[in-house]
């Protein structure tokens, strides 16, 4: 591509709306503009790098035996209500009418539908195992959509769905998707970890998710680093290395603490530690019934742990006004003590002697308070989000914690949805039996962003080499200089993707300034040096590296690089 006939709007300054670096970047390099909150066009560039990202994964499950199919967006609710998923969704699902008046909805996933297609046309199991997969636009309302296409409301998304005879068909299926898609984001040049995840509203038991390792990204895994154990914090169990030593219980004493209100001031107020402060909230239960839970001040809640202690309901925090009604007493200073509701504790305050509670009263605390003496809750469980200083569960070695951006989640769904929708197939011994399913999705346009959260620099994109939408970039400084850095392009252009800057307006400053914002991995420039020796420059963009290399040497130069022996 000439930059002069392309269609690269990139912008000097930073855009307002974006709030991360992919977002940023994505917008200045004139990848993507936003049409709406969460929906975005790509232009030629992003299309490009999505292209790319797509034909690797879209070779990887042809590798893999899986089939690709198309299916709609726009879906009738009457599947959706075989599953119960019409009324169990919540608003992101965009549910709509059409001129009869008939129910739809915009597909933010595709079980419903891929189910009714192997309900009609597969019969036997000798037709199994089959795994269908599309790569397709998906649409989620979602609540706060937000950092560009990290969390968009229309996306795209490859989904695949696995149907087995049995279980042990499934176990296979599920391998083979989870190291088809290990391939693709080592193909995709990503650093990444396959962790074990939260089911959700998706249903089955088991889950991975595969995890683009970055700062900015919104999860946290915990990993272990001597037994490979890895997991969604949300998932983890908090097993601390600490040991309580035992103390003999204090005396309760209820004190004035005017005006303090989160663990840290209560803490400061009193002079204690804040692991010393437990802090109390107060949740509802299927919109009708309130209930405590008691952790220590330094610990954070872990609400999907939560919501595991009840299986199909909704649980939801409590507002302010509501607090002060169940309780009487304003948030800041809600306690265990006397609660005429459930008190759900954490495992942690087991053992754990004369710490500090709300006493249900505005403006007092509790000092010495005690599990079983002061306070006998319902249920102690482990409820908290674990941290630095937790054990492995696996090895009881000390785990490590970094951030993620989820790309890939892959779920067993056993018959959930074939039992459902009566999806059967006539197995070996003459019986009907529900279709044993998998599911795996990939988020495609959310690699594009989660790459270069990963691969940046202040000055823009730093491209993977494999999805690049432009590898390689010709610059010449000089006018005369013209018929080699053609020349050069349409060689090196019959082997990769080129981009030759040949814009006649801009200086080469700016044309510098745009290829490193494109995040061209290699750029070539025709300078001084190509005057006096013939010699190209190769920036590497990666390591910022210049090498001086003859003409004739360029194209073995590239493959060396690619093949990473530079
Ligand atoms: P998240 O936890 O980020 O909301 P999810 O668990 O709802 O994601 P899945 O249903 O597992 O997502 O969807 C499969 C993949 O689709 C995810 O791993 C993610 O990469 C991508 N994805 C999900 N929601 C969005 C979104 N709003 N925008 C872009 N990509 C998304
Ligand atoms: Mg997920």
């Amino acid at each position: 591509m000439r930059w002069s006939k392309a269609f690269i709007p990139t912008l000097r300054e930073d855009p307002s709306e974006a709030e991360t670096v992919s977002h940023k970047f994505l917008l200045r390099a004139g990848m993507i503009r936003k049409v709406a909150s969460g929906i975005y066009n790509f232009l030629p560039l992003g299309f490009k790098a999505l292209k790319k990202i797509e034909n690797i994964v879209r070779k990887e499950m042809d590798a893999s035996g899986a089939l690709e199919i198309l299916m709609p967006i726009v879906q009738p609710a009457e599947l959706w209500i075989e599953t119960g998923r019409w009324h169990a969704y919540g608003k992101e699902l965009l549910r709509f009418k059409d001129r009869k008046e008939h129910d739809f909805c915009l597909g933010p996933t595709h079980e419903e539908v891929v189910t009714e297609i192997v309900r009609r046309d597969v019969k036997s199991y000798k037709d199994l195992p089959l795994i269908l997969y599309q790569i397709a636009v998906k649409f989620r309302d979602e609540i706060r959509p937000r950092f560009g296409l990290m969390r968009a409301r229309e996306f795209i998304m490859k989904d695949a769905y696995s149907f087995d005879a049995d279980w042990e068909g499934l176990e296979k299926s599920y391998q083979k998707m989870y190291e088809t898609y290990c391939r693709i984001f080592t193909c995709c040049g990503l650093k990444f970890k396959a962790v074990e995840a939260h089911t959700g509203a998706i249903g089955g038991d088991v889950s991975h998710e595969f995890m683009v390792l970055a700062e900015t990204g919104e999860d946290t895994i915990a990993f272990c680093e001597k037994c490979g154990y890895a997991s969604n914090v949300e998932l983890t169990p908090a097993i601390s290395s600490e040991k309580y030593f035992p103390e003999e219980e204090k005396p309760l004493e209820k004190v004035y603490t005017p005006g303090v209100r989160t663990a840290k001031e209560v803490a400061d107020f009193l002079g204690l530690s804040v692991s010393k402060i437990t802090k109390t909230l107060i949740y509802i239960l299927d919109e009708k019934e309130p209930f405590a839970v008691c952790l220590r001040g330094d610990h954070e809640i872990n609400e999907v742990k939560l919501e595991k202690l009840f299986p199909g309901k909704r649980i939801r925090m409590a507002t302010e006004d509501e607090v002060f009604n169940i309780v009487g007493a304003n948030v800041g200073f809600i306690g265990p003590k006397d609660l005429k509701i459930k008190v759900i504790a954490d495992k942690a305050l087991e053992g754990y002697p004369n710490f500090v509670i709300g006493a249900n009263e505005d403006e007092y605390h509790f000092l010495n308070a005690n599990l079983g003496s002061t306070f006998k809750p319902d249920l102690i469980a482990d409820l908290r989000k674990a941290t630095f200083g937790d054990l492995c569960p696996n090895c009881k070695e000390l785990l490590q914690f970094i951030r993620g951006i989820e790309v890939g989640h892959i779920f067993k769904l056993g018959t959930k949805y074939s039992e459902a929708m009566k999806a059967r197939f006539l197995d070996r011994d003459g019986q009907m039996k529900p279709f044993i399913m998998g599911c795996y999705g990939i988020g495609v346009s959310r690699i594009l962003a989660a790459t270069i959260e990963q691969n940046h620099d202040q000055d823009g994109i730093i491209f993977p080499w494999q999805i690049a939408p432009f590898q390689i970039s010709i610059l010449y400084l000089k006018e005369n200089f013209k018929d080699k850095a053609e020349f050069l392009y349409e060689e090196l252009s019959k082997i990769w993707d080129v981009i030759l800057d040949d814009r006649e307006d801009e200086r080469p400053g700016v044309k510098f300034k745009d290829l490193d914002l494109i995040g061209v991995p290699i750029q070539i420039i025709l300078g001084k040096r190509f005057e006096t020796s013939q010699e190209v420059e190769i920036k590497i963009r990666k390591t910022g590296e210049r090498k001086f290399v003859t003409l004739g040497k360029v194209v073995e130069f590239i493959k060396d690089f690619e093949n990473e022996k530079i």
